[in-house]
């Protein structure tokens, strides 16, 4: 089972990751036609799976699912995790599917040679699944120089947990998220689509569990509805991480 969400909160965990976002840049070229809105889920817990999918697929939109299938069918802290039938389905469902490691390791703690086997193994089993696993996100948001430049080597964007836009020439090496997780999540996220459509920027938003009792980690589905609606009704396209790096 995994850790509840502890990051190295430390200065210099802090010094560290903010060092990392001056290093191995790749400049996205983004394309935007109006302000854009990814919904995206972490580790991917089974109401993830279903609530949050729900959720899109009912305002016919779509989202990213970055997945450690280490944790697959496992009870955790944030209730049951999808099992590798239920990834299949949201493949089937039109949903992305990408990396988040096998076992959900701290990137930057781990060995370059035992992370590389981790990804090995984490994309062979979603490219059973019928996923093309091209993008990623990085565990507890952790990340170091080296391990941007090993990741960068290998996905087509890396996504981390601190708060920001995504504009044109913004890193995909280290592209920002802004979480649906805790008591005024749902606030915070709202604001920051509104500034996207002020910035007529890129936006991913991301969340764990989608229940109606969430963890700190996550939201109710009704917020995440709520989210969706209010996306639309300020003028945002909502699309895929994929989508929108490949337009
Ligand atoms: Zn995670």
């Amino acid at each position: 089972m995994i850790q509840p969400y502890t990051p190295d909160v430390s200065l210099m965990g802090k010094l560290r990751r903010r060092f990392a976002r001056l290093t191995h840049q790749r400049p996205a070229q983004l394309d935007l036609t109006q302000p854009t809105v990814s919904f995206t889920f972490d580790d991917i817990p089974a109401s993830a799976a279903h609530a949050g999918a729900a959720a899109l697929e009912k305002h016919d939109a779509r989202g990213t699912f970055y997945v450690c299938a280490g944790l697959f069918g496992q009870e955790g802290h944030m209730g049951r995790f999808a099992d590798a039938a239920e990834i299949s389905g949201l493949v089937d469902q039109g949903h992305e599917v990408a990396g988040h490691t096998l076992n959900h390791v701290d990137c930057h703690l781990t060995a370059p040679a035992d992370l590389d086997a981790d990804l090995d193994a984490n994309d062979t089993a979603l490219r059973h699944l019928g996923a093309l696993p091209a993008h990623f996100a990085y565990p507890y948001g952790e990340v170091s120089p080296r391990a941007k430049k090993q990741l960068g080597a290998r996905y087509a964007s890396l996504r981390g947990v601190h708060k920001g836009l995504v504009h044109d020439g913004g890193d995909r090496n280290q592209l920002p998220g802004v979480g649906i997780e805790g008591a005024d999540g749902e606030l915070v996220a709202r604001s920051w689509i509104d500034r996207t459509v002020a910035e007529k920027a890129w936006l991913i938003l991301y969340t764990h569990d989608v229940r109606e009792t969430p963890s700190p980690w996550g939201c109710t589905p009704d917020a995440l509805e709520r989210l969706i609606v209010h996306a639309r009704a300020v003028g945002c396209d909502i699309r895929t991480v994929g989508e929108v790096l490949s337009a």
